[in-house]
């Protein structure tokens, strides 16, 4: 395990990085944008839209990796998970609704609490949940299972979206892999990053056309939490 840990050094200096980096376009990307708008009565309206959604597209890749940089900040407690599943659903819901698609929250009453960081799982139940939407074009099912043993909870999030290849699976979760027009490819590289904190597992099985089912996977009484 030599290898994976100076992997997951690497990726925290590298995070550090991108987020400091992140965090210094941010500020001239805005007011970049305010004088984009001041000509908008003087410049083709297609061009003012090509900028203004490649500004947008430029505050979203950087926005997600300032994510990178949080997990420092936050601290582990003592959460009820089926509520940040709650919170997460009733956030998302318009989103699912305009786009036709139902999420359906089969959640087990029982659930023990999680000693974990509750907005960096959010983010997680939030990135995953995104991309079960997206995968529907058409408009679909989204259904979420949680169960729990004594070691360990599990979270289900299955759509019957599109599906992702055999060969592609292996790629995805790397940064910048995206199949999406807008998509950043870097929420699953999130997702990866955040389980590792809380020493759990982000697991994909998909076939195209059929749908996709991501599980993710948290020990109960984790070394973190020491
Ligand atoms: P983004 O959503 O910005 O593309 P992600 O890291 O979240 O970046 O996802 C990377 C890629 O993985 C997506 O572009 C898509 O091709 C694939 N993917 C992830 N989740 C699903 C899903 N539920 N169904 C189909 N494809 C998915
Ligand atoms: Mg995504």
């Amino acid at each position: 395990t030599a290898e994976l840990l100076l992997k997951s050094e690497k990726l925290s200096v590298v995070g550090q990085l991108a987020a400091g980096v992140a965090h210094e376009i941010r500020n001239p990307l805005t007011s970049l944008r305010g004088f984009v708008q001041l000509y908008r009565t003087k410049i083709d309206q297609a061009y003012y839209q090509i900028m203004l959604s490649e500004l947008d597209r430029i505050n979203d890749i950087v926005s997600e990796f300032l994510v990178i940089a949080k997990p420092q900040a936050v601290v582990f407690e003592m959460n009820d998970i089926r509520k940040m599943m709650d919170d997460v659903i009733s956030l998302l819901e318009t989103e699912a609704a305009l786009r036709d698609v139902q999420i359906h929250a089969e959640l087990a009453p029982d659930m023990p609490l999680l000693y974990c960081q509750q907005n960096q799982l959010k983010q997680v139940f939030i990135n995953v949940l995104k991309n079960a939407i997206e995968a529907m074009a058409d408009g679909g099912e989204i259904v979420i299972q949680m169960e729990a043993s004594e070691q360990r909870v599990v979270i289900r999030i299955k759509d019957n979206g599109c599906g992702i290849a055999e060969d592609r699976l292996p790629t995805v979760g790397e940064p910048f892999y995206t199949t999406k027009e807008k998509g950043t490819g870097l929420g699953l590289m999130i997702c990866n990053q955040i389980m590792d904190a809380h020493e759990g597992s982000l697991r994909i099985e998909s076939r195209v056309g059929i749908g996709t089912t991501v599980e993710l996977i948290l020990p109960l009484h984790n070394h973190a939490a020491a």
